[in-house]
């Protein structure tokens, strides 16, 4: 039959759901694994010898619970496999590192990296991404790849950028095919707003299996990703466009006719040069880069910091915008998860998550659940920390999607009614049928 011959990929996914699960808690047993997952536990036990044997997971010790026999307790093996992330931001290119638990080796920002020229900053990028791994002495058959973000829109099919701000020359450039020809090895590649959407959900495994999370980027633009059911939505591969949602009607005019788009009411260029109208900013000599906003966006929010009337008036009326724009979309979705990162967040935190809640607050007071809105656990790298982690999502996360996927490519036809919940209870692991009743991808613990 030909589903038969499915059956060695449904093993290799339940590997995935049975690492996720260590991955989400150390020091897991191979009971609590069957508990969880839904899987038997011989099927369970025949999974955690293979992952022991390929050094992915290790035995921490044991524990005893009752008069049975002692649980050994597993946990990942935080240098069994590592992955590299480029994050290719107009105003400073981050690279790092990132080991099997998601924890920064190293780390390099470099605002020199990236110039008009794609041919010689992706040449200068893979260096220093190679770089990172010699240096900290990781052999390099335990990296099993380079992911890399940039800004939005991009394609996909191509892994190309498309009209990216700031980076002109890299308009259609083929990033994706470039890097992976520097630097020898597969390369992934998406838009900085899903990576990090990626990131945030590897460094938080199973936190976002249920219902819908948003993720807000403030970089040198501002964007969002979604993820449903564990899932990022990607729609036809850009998802998250919304510089042009209307949060302020009386805001700047955008160059698409109208006024107060999110992008421009929120662009650092544009709050910049505000600030040095109205005299909160001296004036910088030489034409404006990147680089050069990025340095007076900190200084504007320094002087806030410090309490300059003009600067507090600037970025409290962003977090208003940036709420609007969360109060919407959180609207439409019924986002659990509110999530915000990216390189201005940390800056512009204090100015938007009160305002975020304060919105949600007024419409969505007595909703049964309400949504959580908080800072990325990724950082401020969170771009490059999410390009590495789609490296690691793509080889070791279970995910439905994929699975179907596989069927789907196959058997030459779609599968996607058959749930996972139907797969795993029909064919199990290695032929053992699975607990009935239970999805890996939903039984998954919250936190
Ligand atoms: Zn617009």
């Amino acid at each position: 039959m030909r589903l038969g011959a499915n059956l060695p990929r449904i093993g290799g996914y339940n590997e995935l759901v049975v690492l996720q699960a260590v991955r989400q808690d150390a020091g897991i047993s191979r009971v609590a694994i069957a508990e969880r997952t839904g899987l038997a536990r011989q099927t369970v036990s025949g999974l955690v010898g293979r992952l022991l044997d390929a050094g992915l997971v290790e035995a921490a010790g044991t524990e005893i619970i009752g008069r049975g026999k002692p649980r050994t307790r597993l946990r990942i093996v935080p240098s069994a496999r590592y992955a590299l992330g480029v994050h290719l931001d107009p105003a400073v290119a981050t690279a790092v590192l990132l080991d099997f638990q998601g924890e920064i080796v190293d780390r390099l920002a470099d605002a020199e990296l990236l110039d008009a020229d794609p041919f010689a900053s992706t040449r200068r990028v893979a260096a220093a991404a190679s770089a990172l791994v010699s240096r900290n002495g990781v052999p390099p058959d335990r990296v099993v790849g380079l992911g890399v973000a940039t800004p939005g829109p991009v394609d996909l099919a191509t892994g190309a950028l498309i009209t990216p701000p700031w980076l002109s020359g890299w308009n259609g450039f083929p990033v994706r095919r470039e890097l992976a020809a520097r630097f020898g090895g597969e390369v992934s590649f998406d838009k900085d707003t899903t990576a990090a959407l990626v990131g945030e959900m590897w460094l938080r495994p199973g936190s976002y299996a249920a219902g819908t999370v948003l993720f807000v980027y403030l970089g040198t633009g501002i964007g969002a990703a979604l993820g449903a059911g564990g899932e990022i939505v990607r729609g036809a591969g850009n998802a998250g466009e919304i510089g042009h949602m209307v949060v302020d009607p009386d805001g700047p005019p955008c160059p698409c006719g109208r006024r107060g788009c999110l992008g421009v009411a929120t662009d650092p260029a544009g709050l910049v040069a505000e600030a040095v109208e109205a005299g909160v900013l001296r004036p910088r000599p030489g034409p404006a880069t990147p680089r050069s906003i990025d340095l007076q966006f900190a200084e504007l929010c320094e002087a806030a910091e410090r309490g300059a009337a003009g600067a507090v008036a600037s970025l409290e009326r962003v977090g208003r915008r940036v709420a609007e724009a969360v109060r919407m979309l959180v609207g439409v979705l019924d986002a659990g998860h509110v999530v915000f990162g990216g390189p201005n967040w940390q800056r512009l935190e204090r100015y938007c998550l009160p305002a975020c809640e304060a919105a949600l607050a007024r419409t969505r007071k007595r909703w049964p659940e309400p949504t959580v809105v908080r800072g990325t656990t990724a950082g401020a790298g969170v771009g490059a920390v999410g390009a590495a982690a789609m490296v690691l999502d793509e080889r070791f996360v279970p995910r439905a999607s994929r699975l179907h996927a596989d069927f789907d490519a196959d058997r030459g036809r779609a599968l996607t009614l058959l749930t996972l919940n139907d797969v795993l209870n029909r064919f199990g692991s290695s032929g053992t049928p699975a607990t009935k009743g239970t999805t890996p991808c939903t039984t998954i613990r919250q936190d």
